[in-house]
């Protein structure tokens, strides 16, 4: 009797095992939604279980049979789910019912509780699984049995109580912890079947995952939290030349990372290490083996230990090099295109300027020659005009001398206009020098104001001179007449656009400058023009038209002649109130003075002595009938024997007749052949005659080449008596008594 029982045990075990088996092998094997059929099937092989567990009961309490029906079936509604165990209850339930005997609807009542049991708590308990699962079994466990000690009612009423007597401590002592510890077998299962499956996931995405991190140009890196190389993939060895072996449990910064990023991406990842899953993106450098550098953009994830510490660094790398490099080409392109850039803008700007200057110039210019033109034919008219009226018979003692006051005044005027003009090429051509000497300050004042005292009178202006410089700091050393055109220059201005009020103009000692001043009340000067007048041609328009003399290069010379003495012009002006022109000079100009051409200096003058030239000849060759009549006529005065042609061929003819002339002078402007050529034939005829040009050219180099080249000396036009003298006895001495 024992036998059997331990044998049913047994038997019901091993079924409870395979039914174990059977949730492990063929239900969760594979996590995927099973299909009907399945379902079906697994339902049908329960069913099968269920039986052979029907059939197999022992007797415990005599009387009543014992089976685990009700431990299999709760199980399989809580693991398996609503179709298996609606089929496995169904089957057991109609094998029981045709079974048939006093415990039939019983037997059916406890399947069908059991199952349903397990069902509702697979339905309204969905998260047993998680946390105390045990005391979820258990307390199924006990449902159930519950459930079956009221199923005992099913009985015949007699034996009701006398089961539920005898079953009640295998109820409570064997099946329901059967019912935990299956249970927990298969839950155990459960969690088995799906660790290997995480496992196989785990395998398969690492599997994956290094294929990534293998293929392709990515980089891809795991440091400890030291900075030591846990993990590098082929890409990295591939690149920069090391082994495998090499690089290994190596410091990633002291073997890739150059020296001069070492401290502060060591300095990044250190810090950052300490934070809680930081991910952060950067580009580097790293160094190959060979030392070549390659640019990175890496992608940089800390990982974190389950214990939440920092296990070190994953980077992925991918490889920018060459479109860094391209980029820094591009970089180096643009700034080429921009410096470029800037020069074409500075050349634009450049030509701009030179066109505005340019067009500026020929405005200048062309308002210079219509003033120019202006300022020579006036006074030009009043020569020829008055020379014409000289010729008149009948005119009074009175009239001609009026009419050769004015024909004087004309030259006068032309005078200063051509001497303005020649000031100013020589200022341009840089031929303008000083000549520095002693000068008194106070009587240079002095003299200027009683020069210009009369023109002052006669226009009722009030005229004063003002000088704070001492009698002992009044003598400096400085470009005396230069100062003198200078100051000449401002109060003719102050004069001359004057009509009422005063003219005041002075000095002030200023240590080591004299500060000088001209102020008028005048009509004074636009403020727009204050910044021209001082320019050179700018002036030559005409600010005010209503005053017709001047040619508008007064001021530029002057301001020529402040600066070469290293003073500086400025001038103040109100439209109707006046203008005051402020010049300063050095007390004492420290450069070497070097004599410098001027047309007008005052020479030591050598007196004519007509005795001693009796025998000299002197051709003259001119083609301007005036220039050639006015220097025959004071040659021979000075009694010389002159022979006059109007052109250089006719020269070289009279050279060829006389053989002892002298000089020659020739112009060296003239038609048919010019002074030039003549000279060159002239010297061959007579190799001791004095070739003298005469030129209106004053530059230093036109000077040079003729008398290198074709002439003894020179003479500027308009040719002076004096100059023409001194020349003359220069080269011929021995005729001088
Ligand atoms: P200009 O022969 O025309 O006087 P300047 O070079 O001496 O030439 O002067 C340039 C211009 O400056 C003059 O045309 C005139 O308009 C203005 N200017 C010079 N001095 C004075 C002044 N004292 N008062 C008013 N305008 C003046």
């Amino acid at each position: 009797m024992k036998e059997s029982i331990i044998l049913a045990l047994l038997q019901n075990t091993s079924i409870l095992l395979a039914f174990a088996m059977l949730y492990e092998n063929f239900w969760i094997k594979d996590n995927k939604e099973r299909s009907l059929l399945t379902k079906i099937i697994i339902g049908f092989v329960l069913s099968g279980i269920g039986v052979v567990i029907i059939f197999s009961t022992w007797q415990w309490v005599p009387g009543i049979v014992f089976d685990t029906r009700s431990v299999m079936i709760s199980i399989a509604g809580l693991f398996f789910g609503t179709i298996p165990t609606v089929i496995l209850i169904v089957v057991t339930s109609l094998v029981r019912f045709f079974m048939g005997g006093g415990g039939q609807w019983m037997g059916i009542a406890v399947i069908v509780s059991s199952g349903t049991i397990g069902l509702l708590w697979r339905y309204f308990r969905p998260n047993w699984k998680d946390g105390k699962y045990k005391w979820e079994l258990l307390a199924m466990g006990i449902a159930v049995h519950l459930a079956m000690a009221c199923c005992t009612l099913f009985l015949p009423p007699e034996k009701t109580w006398v089961t539920l007597e005898k079953i009640a401590f295998p109820l409570a002592f064997v099946y329901t912890p059967a019912t935990l510890l299956l249970g927990i077998l298969m839950i155990n299962q459960y969690r088995n079947a799906e660790n290997r499956q995480a496992q196989l996931r785990l395998k398969e995405s690492e599997k994956r995952f290094m294929q990534i991190l293998e293929s392709g140009n990515i980089v891809s890196i795991i440091l400890k939290p030291n900075g030591t190389i846990k993990y590098c993939n082929n890409y990295l060895l591939e690149i920069t030349g090391y082994t495998y072996k090499e690089v290994m449990d190596k410091n990633w910064f002291n073997l890739f990372i150059p020296p001069e990023l070492k401290a502060d991406l060591y300095e990044m990842f250190l810090i950052n290490n300490n934070t809680e899953h930081f991910i952060n993106n950067n580009q580097y450098q790293i160094l190959t083996k060979s030392g070549e550098k390659l640019y990175f953009s890496w992608y940089n994830t800390f990982l974190i230990s389950d214990t939440n510490e920092s296990s070190g660094i994953a980077s992925i790398g991918v490889n920018i090099t060459e479109s860094k490099n391209y980029e820094k080409t591009l970089r180096d392109k643009n700034r080429k295109i921009a410096i470029q850039n800037e020069e074409y803008k500075l050349i634009n700007k450049k030509l701009q300027e030179a066109k505005e200057k340019a067009e500026e110039s020929e405005r200048l210019k062309s308002a210079f020659l219509a003033n120019m033109s202006h300022e020579i034919r006036t006074p030009m008219n009043g020569i020829l005009g008055f020379a014409d009226l000289l010729r008149e018979q009948n005119l009074t003692g009175q009239e001609q001398e009026q009419y050769l006051n004015i024909i004087e005044k004309s030259g006068r005027r032309m005078l200063n206009i051509i001497n303005d003009i020649i000031s100013i090429s020589k200022i341009e051509a840089g031929l303008m020098t000083l000549s520095i000497q002693e000068s008194n300050i106070n009587t240079q004042m002095n003299y200027i104001y009683t020069f210009f005292t009369p023109e002052v009178a006669q226009k009722n202006l009030q005229f004063t001179c003002h000088s704070d410089v001492s009698a002992e700091r009044a003598t400096i050393y400085t470009d005396k007449e230069k100062v003198y055109a200078i100051l000449t220059n401002l109060v003719k201005n102050a004069i001359k656009y004057t009509e009422k009020g005063f003219i005041e103009f002075g000095v002030k000692d200023k240590n080591d400058t004299f500060e000088f001043y001209v102020k008028d009340s005048g009509i004074g000067i636009p403020k727009d023009k204050l910044k021209d007048i001082f320019e050179r041609f700018i002036q030559a328009e005409r600010i005010d038209q209503t005053i017709n003399q001047g040619a508008g290069l007064g001021l530029s010379i002057t301001k020529a002649f402040v600066e070469m003495m290293g003073g500086t012009i400025s001038v103040q002006s109100e439209i109707g109130k006046g203008s005051c022109f402020t010049f300063t000079i050095p007390r004492e100009i420290q450069n070497q003075p070097i004599p410098y051409l001027e047309i007008n200096s005052k020479k030591d003058r050598i007196a004519p002595d007509p005795s001693s030239h009796k025998t000299t000849k002197i051709i003259i060759a001119e083609d301007d009938d005036s220039s050639l009549k006015y220097l025959t006529l004071i040659l021979k005065k000075r009694g010389y024997e002159v022979f006059s042609v109007s052109s250089g061929a006719e020269a070289v003819e009279l050279v060829t007749q006389i053989k002892d002339i002298d000089i020659a002078l020739l112009d060296i402007q003239m038609p048919i052949m010019d002074g030039y050529e003549a000279s060159k034939l002239i010297r061959s005829l007579n190799s001791t005659i004095t070739i003298i040009a005469q030129t209106a050219f004053v530059h230093e180099n036109d000077k040079t080449l003729m008398l290198h080249q074709y002439f003894d000396d020179y003479l500027s036009k308009p040719v002076k008596p004096t100059d023409l003298f001194q020349i003359i006895d220069k080269y011929l001495p021995q005729n001088v008594n």
